[in-house]
């Protein structure tokens, strides 16, 4: 049984070559290890998907160990739209899990809480478990507004019957090496986790939440006995297998 999921986000990182590499050496590494009750999940590029699953594929670990995912997904299933990628076309190509709503998307394609709600209900429609992320930027923290910015965009971007996981990622924490307190990481966990219930339809809330940001294999022990945390999302620690193995190994 899944006690923590361990995702590794590539982004736009790794060159064609060195994701097969990497997905080589990281279904290697933990095919070298005793079945551990981790869910590893890792999301390279779109470009990179069919060979990474060949990858799996050939491996003896089952998708419960070791599953495909990928970055984001268009919000409708098909239609005239150039450059895009819907959440069947991923889930043709073997993926399992799709990152929403992350920070840079947010950022960098101005995506809305509403936006990504659409793409959620794609996700699920196409049978892929979506990862949305939120979490304040720097200046909402330091004004005090982290919860109410936690609970629009949770409000806002979880359809009512969310299946899913929750990435909690504070965006002065990604790739920036400042990671909150683990005071400050208590409190937003039970802060998200009485939010949940608020929004979400289910009786029993059993939505993982997991950090994001700036995780590394020296910090992720301490990360991971945060009470209710569920596990991590993890950047740059997740291009190297070795930093990403030993990740795994600190979720077991
Ligand atoms: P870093 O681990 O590189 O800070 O990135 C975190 C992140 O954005 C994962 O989605």
């Amino acid at each position: 049984t899944v006690s923590k999921y361990v995702i590794g986000n590539w982004k736009m990182q790794a060159r064609y070559d060195q994701g097969i590499q990497l997905a080589r050496d990281i279904a290697s590494g933990l095919a070298s290890l005793p079945p551990l009750p981790v869910q590893t999940v890792i999301c390279p590029s779109y470009t990179q998907l069919h060979g990474v699953h060949t990858v799996l594929e050939k491996d003896r670990l089952t998708p419960q160990q070791l599953a495909l995912g990928a970055q984001d997904c268009y919000p409708t299933p098909s239609g005239p739209f150039t450059g895009d990628i819907s959440a069947q076309m991923l889930a043709d190509l073997g993926v399992k899990y799709v990152i929403l709503g992350h920070s840079e998307r947010r950022q960098n394609h101005q995506e809305t809480d509403a936006i990504v709600r659409q793409k959620v209900k794609a996700a699920t429609a196409a049978g892929l478990v979506p990862v949305v992320c939120v979490g304040e930027h720097l200046t909402e923290r330091n004004e005090g507004r982290a919860a109410s910015v936690l609970a629009q965009q949770i409000e806002g971007s979880l359809t009512r019957d969310f299946k899913g996981l929750l990435a909690y990622e504070p965006v002065w924490a990604i790739g920036s090496g400042v990671m909150p307190s683990r005071k400050e990481l208590v409190h937003k966990i039970r802060l998200i986790q009485a939010l949940l219930p608020m929004h979400l339809m289910a009786d029993d809330v059993d939505t993982p939440i997991l950090y994001g940001g700036s995780v590394t294999s020296a910090q992720a022990l301490p990360i991971l006995s945060v009470p209710g945390l569920g596990g991590v999302l993890v950047g740059s620690a997740s291009l190297q297998a070795k930093s990403f193995l030993e990740i795994i190994k600190a979720a077991a």
